[in-house]
């Protein structure tokens, strides 16, 4: 389950952020992850949606895109984690490839991913957000590796849309839709934060 960080974390850990365009960026991606997370949550629960336990195939075989305001988020995540050091080297084998693993997956991690709680858009909403039909209607699709659970007999009329979602992202303040591969745009704003934290000392 996503546990939100009190951004309070900035004052201590990460203070010469504060004020800068930065800071107001990662709390309006947390904001609306906060928001992504309710709704999916409320209709995975009252659907009964859920991926068998144990099952990360997705993160082995996709590696995301991210936006520019999902990267800093990454970023910011990656430089206060424990295991800051080897999510980097991961960050750097991973430059040249084309797909999956993704560098942050994790089998052991009981929710498969080094950084869970920073996670992009797409990993929050694959499989447990419905997208348009050809009449416009929303539909879902459960994943095909999904073989313990089905899905809801009929969509009801409040679903989360992957498409909404999505453009909601785009619409935040100083965010782009130009998506970069998540290696090489994480390590930039990982450079990035890492140089206002030199600038602070
Ligand atoms: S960022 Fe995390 S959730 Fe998304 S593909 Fe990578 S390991 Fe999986
Ligand atoms: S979305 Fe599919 S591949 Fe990914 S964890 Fe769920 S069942 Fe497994």
């Amino acid at each position: 389950m996503y546990s939100y960080i009190p951004m309070e974390n900035i004052a201590s850990d990460l203070d010469y952020l504060k004020g800068t365009s930065i800071e107001r960026n990662i709390r309006n991606i947390e904001d609306f992850y906060r928001d992504v997370n309710e709704k999916l949550s409320a209709f995975s629960l009252k659907e009964g949606i859920r991926c068998p336990t144990g099952c990360g195939m997705c993160c082995e075989r996709f590696l995301p895109d991210v936006s520019k305001l999902e990267s800093l988020y990454l970023a910011y995540n990656i430089l206060l984690s424990e295991r800051k050091t080897e999510i980097i080297r991961r960050l750097n084998e991973s430059k040249e490839q084309k797909n999956g693993p993704c560098p942050l997956y994790d089998g052991d991690n009981d929710f498969h991913c080094m950084c869970y709680d920073a996670r992009p858009l797409i990993c929050r909403l694959f499989a447990s957000s419905c997208f348009p039909g050809k009449n416009g209607e929303s539909k879902f699709a459960l994943c095909h590796l999904n073989t313990d659970f089905k899905g809801p007999d009929k969509v009801p009329a409040d679903a989360p849309v992957m498409g909404v979602f999505g453009q909601r992202m785009i619409c935040l303040e100083d965010n782009d839709n130009i998506t970069e591969f998540l290696p090489l745009r994480v390590l930039k704003d990982i450079s990035l934060i890492e140089f206002y934290s030199r600038l602070k000392k």
